[in-house]
């Protein structure tokens, strides 16, 4: 569908999210120019999930198939006790998440997902990305928006976006400074050919092991031939709020010392020179993100634990909203309001409960996950408002 009045529009960060939403802008009409600050496009090793929220608008630009092709669809969420990996409780994804929510839930490799999502922005306009920019700044009047970059060259617009992320540069002169604090848990990131592991292994579903003190994930992903491993761990060492902090493999392995055979055999088959630790910090939701030419999008608005695997599904829910609000709003004050309305109290129910769920991961004994996880299935309520949520089809109020 046109767009009502096509707009140009400058998007500052060239992760998931703003590439999903330079894609669905320019689809929708618009001219996107986006400014990433890296040299080269580029993801880290790791996975990413996907639920069904999400995949209804990737599948406005089209890119189900691709995502097929490369993802993998758990069976089940499983939840496992650390040390013997009793099954504690297991509910159906695959088949059933779609049944449900009216679309699949995923597991990809992100670099797989990032190249999916660069690939789609390329073939809607090949000179839309524009790399080793770092936005510095903005300011905007009447007429339009001008973003400030670092190499001292600017670009002006009718419309920012900032989706650059955690520490954006955008939200910093919209929101001022959001302070971070610490969660006490810092994530190791490894990932492993299966062939390197024992066979048979793990079944293909998304394994929880909880523990004291930490909670493991695996799954797998690239059609599942690379197992992912992200490990929780109660920490007082903080380092950065980064994937690119790497620190000895022994390190890693003290951490779960004790644990599961299955966790022994993916750790001892990481390649021991790349073994990431994330140092986990909280921000509050905060209650405005727009202006009246710019809007933020993704992490930068709304950061978030990973304790839902909903922080990249937001990212692409906001593009989605965003670009239905600049249809439906011709004056882009006006749109960018429509759509930070329709965002702000989803997107810090999700964050809260993302932060809420660190509790359930982290009970401690043996004694207290079985408690836990013997009430009433809490998260099935939740389940439906987070997962049938269709931003292609919500209305906008
Ligand atoms: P980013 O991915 O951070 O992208 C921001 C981009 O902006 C980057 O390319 C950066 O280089 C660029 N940039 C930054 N500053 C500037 C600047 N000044 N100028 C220009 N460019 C700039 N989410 C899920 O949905 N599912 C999951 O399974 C999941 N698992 C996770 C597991 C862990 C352990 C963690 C830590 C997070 C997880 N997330 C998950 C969250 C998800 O990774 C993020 O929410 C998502 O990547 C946010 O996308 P974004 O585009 O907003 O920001």
């Amino acid at each position: 569908m046109a767009a009502q009045q096509q707009r140009k529009i400058l998007i500052a960060g060239a992760g998931l999210g703003g590439l999903a939403a330079a894609s669905f802008l320019i689809q929708d009409g618009h001219q996107v120019e986006v400014y990433e600050q890296a040299p080269r496009l580029e993801e880290i090793g790791a996975g990413i999930q996907i639920s069904a929220n999400a995949m209804h608008a990737l599948r406005h630009l089209g890119l189900e198939p691709a995502i097929r092709k490369v993802g993998v669809h758990p069976g089940a969420y499983v939840f496992r006790l650390h040390d013997t990996g009793e099954e504690i409780q297991r509910f159906a994804l695959s088949a059933e998440h779609e049944r449900l929510h009216g679309a699949p839930y995923t597991q990809m490799h992100r670099a797989d997902f990032h190249a999916i999502l660069a690939d789609k922005l390329r073939s809607l306009d090949p000179n839309a990305i524009r790399l080793g920019k770092r936005v510095v700044g903005f300011t905007e009047d009447a007429d339009g928006v001008t973003l400030q970059l670092a190499d001292g060259t600017d670009a002006r617009g009718d419309v920012l976006i900032g989706a650059d992320g955690l520490k954006s540069a955008v939200r910093r002169k919209i929101a001022g400074e959001v302070p971070a604090n610490y969660t006490g848990d810092a994530a190791w990131r490894i990932t492993v050919p299966v062939e390197r592991l024992p066979q048979p292994f793990l079944e293909p579903v998304m394994s929880v092991f909880m523990g004291p003190g930490g909670h493991a994930v695996c799954y797998y992903v690239r059609s599942g031939t690379i197992m992912n491993f992200v490990g929780l761990h109660e920490t007082d060492d903080i380092l950065e709020e980064s994937w690119t902090v790497k620190l000895p493999w022994e390190r890693l392995k003290a951490d779960f010392k004790g644990w599961h055979p299955a966790i022994q055999a993916i750790i001892d088959a990481a390649d021991k020179d790349q073994c990431y630790r994330w140092s986990l910090h909280n921000r509050l939701p905060i209650d405005n993100w727009s202006t009246a030419r710019a809007t933020l999008l993704g992490d930068s608005a709304h950061a978030t634990l990973p304790y839902l695997a909903q922080g990249a599904v937001m990212a692409i829910e906001d593009g989605a909203v965003l670009m239905r609000a600049l249809r439906q709003e011709s004056d882009i004050a006006a749109a960018l309001q429509l759509y930070q309305r329709n965002r702000i109290d989803r997107t810090a129910r999700i964050v809260l409960q993302s932060s809420e769920n660190r509790r359930r991961f982290h009970l401690g004994s043996e004694a207290a996950i079985r408690a836990e996880f013997a009430k009433a299935n809490e998260g099935a309520d939740r389940n439906k408002w987070l997962y049938s949520y269709n931003p292609m089809t919500v209305p906008l109020v």
